[in-house]
């Protein structure tokens, strides 16, 4: 099985993805990895939809990466006596620590970190931004606002602050449980919530000690302004449109996409474009046309991956959504302007061996008839970087570890492939050839490019390239190893 596509899709399950049959249908119908909303749901139905997914690896023998999406503080009013309450603009309305119901004056916030970080000017959004607040005169325990956008307010409504560093930490206490759980079932990602610096950052992957990759949810103003400290820690991005949308004005949201998917694309990260991506699909079999050009756009500026959330997760047509960006990336990918955008944004500064060995495998596949660029890698490394030059063949990643294969799924035209550990350059030639040709990338009269490091096993080695045929007989009569 191998998609016939570069970009990679994510799939998040929920309710209306949760059995066998389904998961297994998406799957096929083209997710190379399944997201885990730790927002929702029990351990327990985390851990069933993570064993059938392994269940679906065995079963077809092809790597699948598993993502774990932590939920990250949130902040909410308390509760009014009347369930809501309805302000209008230019009133004033109060946020204190009171733990008394509130009325259209005031409410409870519960959260004495926020006081903490507010200052006159900042503003507070309710409900995610459908009403929104400025702040004209604040304390340790308080905060006067003027109402800028009224509506109705009730129990227990989300509060974003966008203008303000919070003093809060990316890791709730249910977050620090979640992440436990899910490294030790053995999850490949993890998504951060809330990331405002890159310390957030450092002390996941401290919790999660390599038992997965960390990927940074960027959905605060704080995190777009800390950006390039915060990727430099990070195992990889999600361009969080959904809360970006809401602390920034949503027009400033497609340029900080762009912009995010361009660093992420030179600093070698895999970078996820979500949110509201197909959200018509939700209710509806065919997606608007507005949808498709988004998903287009993502995958035209080069991104990892492009990713469904309610769409899979709790919509009504979760395969027909997967079917549809599948559809929608062969398109775009088949489309000779997107080889010249892809190319034209390219932006990379090489500065090893390894970067100069993998630049120099595009180029021959660029210039010659090459089927493929194959890698064998332990730690998915080089293969990293020969997705980092977005080359015009499939790249395959051949390795004997399943957790690097796995969380190369994630990657820019990555097909992976689980292969015996070699001693010998020879033989992982060999296993390369053989790869190309049983997943259908080469026939025997084909020639591949396979990039290695020797001697084999040891990290940071990338110092081979060998153009090879694809012809097992005359690779053993014309390799001397
Ligand atoms: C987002 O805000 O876009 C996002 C992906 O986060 P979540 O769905 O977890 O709120």
């Amino acid at each position: 099985m191998r998609r016939l596509r570069n970009v990679k899709i994510v799939a998040t399950l929920g309710p209306s993805s949760s059995d066998y049959k389904t998961i297994r249908a998406l799957f096929e119908a083209g997710a190379d990895v399944f997201r885990l909303n730790m927002s929702h749901g029990t351990h327990a139905e985390q851990k069933v939809r993570h064993d059938i997914i392994r269940q679906i690896e065995a079963d077809t023998g092809r790597p699948i990466a598993i993502l774990a999406d932590l939920q990250g503080p949130k902040l909410r009013v308390g509760t009014f006596a009347a369930g809501a309450a309805d302000l209008e603009e230019g009133e004033q309305f109060r946020f204190d620590l009171d733990p008394a119901e509130g009325d259209s004056h005031r409410v409870c916030l519960p959260h004495p970190e926020i006081f903490a970080a507010l200052e006159p000017g900042a503003r507070l959004l309710v409900n995610d931004g459908k009403i929104r607040m400025k702040v004209v005169h604040c304390g340790p325990d308080f905060a006067e606002c003027q109402v800028t956008t009224g509506g109705t307010i009730s129990n227990r409504k989300g509060v974003n602050v966008p203008d303000v560093v919070l003093p809060l930490a990316a890791l709730s206490e249910k977050d620090r449980a979640d992440l436990e759980f899910a490294c030790s079932i053995g999850v490949d990602w993890l998504a951060l919530s809330f990331v405002q610096r890159p310390e957030d950052v450092i002390e996941a992957k401290e919790l999660a000690r390599g038992r997965a990759a960390v990927l940074s949810k960027i959905e605060k103003p704080a995190a777009e302004r800390a950006f390039d400290a915060i990727l430099e820690v990070s195992d990889g991005v999600m361009v969080a449109r959904g809360d970006l949308g809401v602390e920034l004005p949503v027009e400033a949201v497609p340029p900080i996409q762009k912009r995010l998917v361009r660093k992420c694309r030179a600093a070698a990260k895999p970078v996820i474009v979500a949110t509201q991506m197909l959200e018509s699909m939700i209710e509806s079999p065919m997606p608007t046309r507005a949808e498709v050009s988004d998903v287009a756009t993502a995958i035209y500026e080069g991104a990892d991956a492009i990713m469904l959330s309610a769409e899979s997760a709790a919509g009504r047509y979760p395969i027909e959504a997967v079917q549809t960006m599948n559809a929608v990336a062969q398109s775009v990918e088949g489309d000779t302007t997107y080889r010249e955008v892809i190319e034209a944004s390219r932006q990379v500064k090489r500065q090893t061996v390894a970067d100069g060995i993998v630049a120099a495998a595009r180029e021959i596949a660029e210039s010659t008839d090459i089927s493929a660029i194959c890698c064998y890698t332990q730690t998915g490394k080089t293969v990293a970087l020969i997705a980092r030059e977005r080359p015009r063949v499939p790249i395959i990643a051949l390795s004997p570890e399943t957790v690097a294969l796995r969380r190369l799924c994630l990657r820019w035209g990555v097909h992976t492939v689980h292969s015996e550990e070699v001693e010998r350059f020879k033989m992982a030639v060999v296993n390369a050839a053989r790869a190309a040709r049983d997943y259908g990338f080469a026939d025997e009269t084909n020639q591949i490019v396979v990039v290695a490091g020797v001697p084999f096993n040891v990290q940071g080695t990338t110092n081979i390239l060998r153009v090879a045929p694809c012809d097992e007989r005359l690779i053993f009569r014309t390799d001397p190893e």
